[in-house]
């Protein structure tokens, strides 16, 4: 929060001040289509998260599959119930990072590369909206739906409804939304506040979560395809720096250990 506050104070000037990003409470029951508007993306927004400079930063290097392969013993609805809230509480939490710089005079629509996202009212209405606005219709929706008891059952016993896929499935869709629009719009921001290593191994853990449960049509997120595919194939290991060349004599009972250690 420190560094954030700190780093705030360098912005731009002429930028809005700092707004709870998910002030607005609206109707849950809402749906979104995608439409591309059919526009080339300006040159200038090539797609800077693509390079290899910022590809190669994560938190962590591991193989995410293991992370997210269903765990035996572990019912299925339990484990895609306690990863969606775990999503969608990092994927808030990463937004908010940035929500000062998204407001509806730089992002008067919700953008992804050549993508808007409309949302459609619970009567199928279409509304334009600012990209703040999309995401706290998403962040309301997602925060109703995973602290409804009747969805996402805490109590032991408590079965899970049928359309609970659908919803997970609903929830991820909005989810991977906001993760587009963070790239597309916000990752110089991002970098700024050198917080590009936990968006790339968020994005990448959520991404081979959904993969792996087919939560969202691939349709969807192959506007992503590109990143998804450097980020979400495990970091090459590190060369090892060859030892250097000894006289040829027995090796000392250290060196020994060395290299059985490795
Ligand atoms: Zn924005």
């Amino acid at each position: 929060m420190t560094t954030r506050a700190r780093r705030c104070s360098q912005r731009p000037s002429g930028l809005e001040k700092p707004r709870p990003h998910w002030q607005i409470l609206t109707s849950p029951f809402r749906k979104s289509k995608t439409k591309p508007n059919g526009k080339k993306p300006p040159a200038e927004e090539k797609k800077l998260y693509l390079d290899p400079e910022f590809t190669k930063i994560r938190v962590v290097d591991f193989d995410l599959k293991e992370l997210v392969v269903l765990p035996r013993e572990i019912d299925l609805n339990e484990w895609l119930a306690s990863n969606t809230t775990t999503f969608f509480n990092l994927i808030n939490l990463q937004y908010s990072t940035i929500s000062e710089f998204c407001t509806g005079e730089t992002c008067q629509a919700m953008t992804a590369w050549n993508t808007i996202y409309y949302w459609y009212d619970e009567r199928g209405k279409k509304t334009k909206c600012t990209a703040p606005q999309y995401v706290d219709f998403v962040m309301s929706l997602c925060q109703k739906l995973v602290t409804d008891e009747e969805i996402f059952p805490t109590k032991y016993g408590k079965e899970f409804p049928n359309s609970f896929e659908s919803l997970v499935k609903k929830i991820c869709r909005y989810l991977f939304h906001v993760l587009a629009h963070l790239y597309w719009a916000h990752f110089k921001e991002t970098v700024a506040l050198d917080l590009q290593g936990h968006l790339n191994t968020l994005y990448a853990h959520f991404i081979v979560f959904v993969r792996e449960f087919n939560l969202i049509d691939p349709k969807e997120t192959c506007i992503m395809d590109d990143l998804s595919e450097v980020l979400c194939t495990p970091a090459p290991l590190p060369v090892p720096t060859p030892a250097p060349s000894t006289p040829a004599s027995a090796p000392s009972p250290s060196s020994q250990n060395h290299v059985t250690e490795r």
